[in-house]
């Protein structure tokens, strides 16, 4: 089966499966915009809550806060938003769709490196045992010569983008012939600028004065509280501040299911540093996310950095982490030094001082901010698509299974009378009543144990625990788990304990 078809696979089982649905779904849906249903919000809240909790309870010097999506119309002004929140779109004149120019010319790039890493296979077929990589990469002229031509367009792009030379990105998508992969036709318009913020109208006046932005992140909300913040927490640097919300955007191209949308949700951090320390926390930064991706277990080989060459106006360093997504790697969280810009502009564009006292240097300064942003909706996309696995088990049947890290799955157990009989209902009532005030628990008394069996293997459930008649006699049940399938019997009391050992975030936590 090819990566597109288990995506689409994926994607119609999040579905069925009560995961994630078109938005307005009884009206054909609505472009870019997805409803998380009873499943989705489950492993939603535990993926928010499992960097909540890294976040603020496992650093002293992070707290979290809540601030609104609407905010004073000057922020996004002083932000550079109003006038540097924009793609570059280009539309093909056939097929009518738009694209966004840069995004063309990376997709460009990546075959460029497909075709570097099929070369890079071919020699290490060739050569076996004695493939020595490095000199294969710095010596194969074939390697050599695509490396190259990679390079040069990136470069190019990276100067035109910089210089918001519109023409030279539209004559380098020329150059590389790159077509539409909808009409194939190289007949293109030019590149325009696009502001990607939503705007609508507050109170009745409908004049610029009543123009509000839907945020388009949730970062300028902290740093307009960072007095606030400051001042009631009593905080000292290094601190930071913490919050998950909705963001929206309106993105020129929203494809790849819940990767992309036009209204999504963030976690942001903001850490305030002395300036001339940032590189230092950059780095720290750096490390501690990627560790933290690192606990679910999704694979460290599906996660590079990419360090940014075309800077945003804010910063002095970014890079990306990337995750390896159904459709390759792509940005998962970005990380970056926004300097003191952000801070400086708000003190600039409200007229309050905004600056912190350093007791130990005996000076004020405007601290210097190192971000971290990741999107909760392509954080459960990762997690869904590693998760999502179909078997084939040794009786000849198939099952479809999530395999979610058990802190996050959204279901923990399932407890099921093996026959809807009296005397087993009660007992399982009382066991789902026991593990439900700590635990998301189901109930299910309906179809054959099999069929219930594939049901919560379907939406991730660790555990499923059997109450049957000898359940009766000895207090035991049997638990299965979901992923070796392997069942043993326990004794009803030790059920809390077991389930627990096995789900809490506890888990997570600790690697950190
Ligand atoms: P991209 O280059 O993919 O458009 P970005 O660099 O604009 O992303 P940031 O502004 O750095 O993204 O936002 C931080 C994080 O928010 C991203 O790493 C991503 O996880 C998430 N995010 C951004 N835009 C979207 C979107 N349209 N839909 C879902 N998540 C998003």
């Amino acid at each position: 089966m090819t990566q597109e078809e288990l995506f689409k696979n994926l994607i119609a089982h999040t579905k069925e499966y009560g995961f994630i649905f078109p938005s307005s779904d009884i009206y054909d849906g609505l472009s870019a915009v997805y409803d998380y249903g009873q499943m989705g919000s489950e492993l939603k809240n535990n993926i928010k809550k499992y960097w909540w909790d890294a976040m603020v309870r496992l650093n002293e010097n992070i707290v979290g806060i809540d601030s609104c999506i609407f905010m004073h119309p000057k922020i996004w002004k002083a932000s550079g938003h109003v006038d540097a929140f924009n793609d570059p779109l280009i539309d093909n004149k056939d097929s009518k769709k738009r694209y966004r120019a840069d995004v063309l010319l990376e997709d460009y790039i990546a075959k460029i490196e497909g075709k570097i890493e099929k070369e890079v296979e071919k020699g290490r077929k060739k050569f076996g045992e004695a493939f020595d990589e490095a000199q294969f990469r710095a010596t194969n002229p074939n390697v050599l010569r695509e490396s190259k031509k990679a390079e040069d367009v990136r470069v190019k792009m990276n100067e035109a983008l910089n210089a918001n030379d519109l023409a030279a990105l539209r004559q380098l998508i020329i150059d590389c012939e790159i077509v539409d992969p909808i009409s194939g036709t190289r007949n293109w318009t030019d590149v325009r600028q696009f502001n990607l913020m939503f705007s609508t109208q507050m109170g009745n006046t409908s004049d610029e004065t009543g123009t509000l932005y839907l945020r388009p992140e949730t970062a300028q909300g902290i740093f307009v509280n960072f007095l606030n913040v400051q001042k009631s927490g009593r905080m000292k640097i290094p601190f930071g501040i913490a919050q998950i919300g909705k963001a929206f955007r309106n993105e020129i191209v929203a494809r790849q299911f819940i990767f992309r949308m036009r209204e999504f949700e963030q976690m942001e951090m903001q850490f305030f540093v002395r300036p001339g320390e940032e590189m230092k926390w950059f780095k720290t930064w750096k490390e501690k996310r990627l560790a933290w991706h690192l606990a679910i277990g999704l694979g460290k080989e599906n996660y590079r950095f990419h360090d940014h060459e075309k800077l945003a106006h804010y910063a002095n360093a970014a890079t990306d982490i990337e995750f390896n997504f159904p459709f390759g790697f792509k940005e998962l969280e970005g990380i970056h030094s926004r300097t003191d810009y952000d801070l400086r502009r708000h003190q600039e564009f409200s007229g309050r001082k905004i600056q912190y006292f350093d007791t130990e240097l005996n000076a004020s300064y405007t601290p210097y901010d190192i971000e971290t942003s990741i999107g909760v909706d392509r954080m459960v996309l990762a997690v869904l698509s590693s998760a999502y696995k179909q078997e084939k088990l040794e009786n000849g049947e198939e099952r479809v299974v999530m395999k979610f890290h058990p802190a996050l799955a959204p279901v923990k157990a399932a407890v099921l009378p093996l026959v809807k009989k009296e005397e087993l209902t009660n007992v399982a009532q009382s066991i789902m009543k026991e593990l439900s005030c700590d635990f998301n628990c189901q109930y299910e008394e309906k179809d054959t144990i099999g069929r219930r069996y594939r049901r919560q293997d379907a939406i991730g459930t660790p555990y499923c625990i059997t109450v049957d008649f000898d359940t009766l006699t000895d207090g035991k049940v049997t638990l299965r788990d979901r992923d070796t399938m392997a069942q043993e019997r326990v004794d009803i009391k030790e059920l809390p304990e077991i389930v627990n050992k096995k789900v809490s975030m506890k888990r997570l936590l600790e690697q950190l």
